[in-house]
């Protein structure tokens, strides 16, 4: 009797730790959904598959539409959309902004003439209210072309300075090798769990010294409440 009731108090522990364990596990990884904005051939779907897949070759072709993964990073769950950026199908971004965490709005450095282009196509899309609370990482990428313009210069370009109602980085990357990801990514995750990420970047440059104070500034201006 003795033996079956120790049996059946070990049943139930068991059970319960079993249970505690899926639990915190499903309950741990909290949904984050990311949208990937910016024009044509900045280097969007590059960076999605880049951060879905790092170590597969990846070749691209236009988005028409849009492409969609899940990426697991410091336990968020990623919900990453590409949306295609031509000029006809921007218009269309706008049916995707529900319940958005947060942009990750991708630049090519190199692009000299269409930034401001690009400039234009942000401050339209940050100015919907259904982004208020997003979260903005600005990713200069193309880094390794040799006429890229720097971080600087591209966070200049795009006024990021004025943004004052929200969390906002750039970093920069060069997307066909991988680099510079994970430092967004690393900000994302620390913004949008509340940890952090309020400051400009992580990079080391001497220029991006005058770059962090001013994203500091405008972000602790009026920090983004976050979940
Ligand atoms: P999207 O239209 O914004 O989705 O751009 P894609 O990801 O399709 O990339 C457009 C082109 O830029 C492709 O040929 C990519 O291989 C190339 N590309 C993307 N990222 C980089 C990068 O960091 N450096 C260079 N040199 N090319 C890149």
């Amino acid at each position: 009797m003795f033996l079956l009731l120790f049996f059946f108090i070990f049943i139930v522990t068991y059970c319960s730790f079993c249970f505690l364990l899926v639990f915190v596990f499903v309950a741990g990884k909290k949904e984050v959904r990311v949208l990937i904005l910016g024009l044509d051939n900045a280097g969007k779907t590059t960076i999605l598959y880049k951060l879905y897949a790092p170590n597969r070759v990846i070749r691209t072709m236009p988005t028409i539409g849009f492409n969609v993964e899940t990426v697991t990073y410091k336990n968020l769950n990623f919900s990453v959309w590409d949306l295609g950026g031509q000029t006809n199908i921007r218009p269309y971004w706008r049916c995707y902004y529900a319940n958005t965490d947060a942009i990750i709005y991708v630049v090519d450095s190199a692009d000299r003439e269409r930034l401001g282009v690009s400039r234009k196509e942000l401050l339209s899309m940050l100015a919907e209210e259904e982004l208020k609370n997003a979260r903005l990482l600005v990713f200069a990428n193309k880094q390794d072309q040799k006429e890229a313009m720097s971080v600087v210069e591209v966070s200049q370009a795009l006024g990021l300075h004025a943004i004052k109602d929200r969390q906002w980085h750039i970093c920069k990357a060069a997307a066909i090798k991988g680099e510079g990801l994970s430092e967004g990514l690393d900000w994302l995750a620390n913004a949008i769990s509340g940890t952090g990420g309020a400051t400009g970047t992580d990079d080391t440059t001497n220029d991006l010294a005058e770059l962090s104070s001013a994203s500091s500034i405008a972000t602790e201006a009026q920090p983004t409440p976050t979940q």
